[in-house]
């Protein structure tokens, strides 16, 4: 076979066969492919997508081309989270503890953020101490005595996705329905969870920009987990505003917190709850009301929270950082981004938001950056506020003081102003599966 040959029959609108996808796959993970004919292929896909049949073997060959978890000891009790990335997304900090509080066994890998996005691995590792690396037998022995353990994603766990995510973030690659479909669910496959629910984030802070293109990764992910044997649901969620008020890695812990301790902002606490309903009712079997009571009374009593201070503590994290914010890393510089002008804010580009996030030092521009666990934005106003001129939109953080001006900029830019309230959306979209 000839890698040339099957570009060609891509890029001419053709699908490959099972036994063309699994020798690209294995090829690719090898090295005997290399990166430029795999960027070209990728291209290829973006331009003329993939039949149903195709994106399902991608998958299973992506999931194969490395380790794979064994999760059965857990029985229906293991359960994993996924989302397709948005700016503010902490969901992962508050929805775990809440689930593992009430039975669900997570033995989650998680990753970093990348462009615009954030990712759980930087959040937790603003807790100082907080380790992401764990041996399997610690791995193991976390999930069993906590119900929670987060790591990053383990040496051999789908390398064609690692190495084929990477290639993709650099060709402008990333937003092709097929390739997230095959990327999310082939590491959450082979991470092997009994039960997995999606959070596919539609928005101008998402991948998805459109709810149509939501609903249609939504449902090939679910139809993909199903056929493969396990329970799947998606939730479609709002990511046309940033997810809460904190952007920015420890101040994203901060309002993880804050929701924890029934205190944090309720747009925020109405996904993760729904997020959480929806694991637990897969992995406890339970019905959609005593799911949602029993995650009321978990952070109400303040079981949640001390699963959290648990989980935290047991992967090497100051747990007291979380009762004391002085502890978790700080910015020396601040700037108050003031209203421009009078008026309702009509819509915020979620993706510039975060953006701007970025540039403060929240987030990487090149995969190597170091990241400023400190710096990030938090929002005084949002999509829907009224404000008057001068009255201050946000706060940015950041040492780098140089990256304020700037920051500012972005940030400003994502704005549209308009006389009139504009109308209120969702937060939740609806639920696939
Ligand atoms: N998240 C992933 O893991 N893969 C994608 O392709 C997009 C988002």
């Amino acid at each position: 076979m000839r890698m040339v040959d099957l570009i060609e029959k891509k890029r001419d609108g053709g699908a490959l066969t099972e036994e063309e996808l699994r020798w690209l796959v294995a090829g690719f993970t090898a090295g005997g492919v290399p990166d430029y004919q795999m960027a070209a292929f990728a291209m290829a896909v973006y331009y003329k997508g993939m039949t149903d049949a195709e994106t399902a073997v991608l998958t299973d060959a992506m999931m194969r081309s490395g380790d794979t978890v064994d999760l059965s000891r857990f029985g229906a009790k293991s359960v994993d989270k996924h989302s397709t990335g948005g700016v503010g997304d902490k969901t992962t900090l508050i929805v775990a503890p809440i689930v593992a509080s009430l039975g669900g066994k997570l033995a989650k890998m998680s990753g970093r953020g990348l462009g615009h996005t954030g990712g759980t691995v930087d959040k937790l590792e603003s807790i100082p101490g907080f380790r992401t690396t764990l041996t399997p037998e610690e791995f193991m022995r976390q999930v069993e005595a906590v119900g929670v353990a987060v790591i990053g994603q383990s040496g051999n766990l789908d390398p064609a996705d690692k190495k084929l995510y990477a290639l993709r973030d650099v060709t402008a690659t990333v937003d092709s329905l097929p390739l997230i479909t095959s990327s999310i669910m082939s590491k959450k496959l082979a991470a092997g969870s009994h039960s997995i629910v999606l959070d596919v984030k539609i928005g101008s802070g998402a991948f998805m920009k459109t709810r149509e293109d939501g609903e249609r990764l939504a449902r090939s992910m679910v139809s993909i987990g199903k056929a493969c044997g396990r329970q799947v649901r998606a939730v479609m969620t709002n990511m046309d505003i940033p997810l809460g008020y904190y952007i920015g890695n420890a101040l994203e812990v901060m309002e993880a917190v804050q929701v924890l301790r029934g205190e944090g902002c309720p747009d925020l606490g109405g996904v993760c709850r729904t997020l959480a309903c929806n694991m637990l009712e897969l992995c406890n079997g339970w019905d959609a009301d005593t799911a949602a009571r029993e995650v009321e009374a978990s952070v109400s009593s303040g079981a949640a929270f001390e699963t959290m201070k648990k989980w935290i503590a047991a992967q090497g994290g100051d747990a007291r950082a979380l009762e004391d914010f002085s502890l978790l890393p700080q910015a020396g510089s601040r700037r108050i981004v003031a209203a421009p002008q009078t008026g309702y804010l009509g819509h915020m580009d979620t993706q510039r938001v975060g953006e701007a996030s970025a540039l403060l030092g929240a987030g990487r521009q090149k995969k190597e950056d170091a990241i400023d666990y400190g710096a990030g934005i938090v929002l005084k106003k949002k999509t829907g506020d009224f404000a008057e001129a001068g009255e201050p939109l946000a706060e940015l953080y950041t040492n780098t003081a140089a990256t304020l001006a700037e920051s500012e900029r972005v940030f400003l830019s994502a704005l549209r102003w308009q006389d009139a309230a504009p109308e209120k959306q969702p937060l939740i979209y609806g639920v696939v599966g």
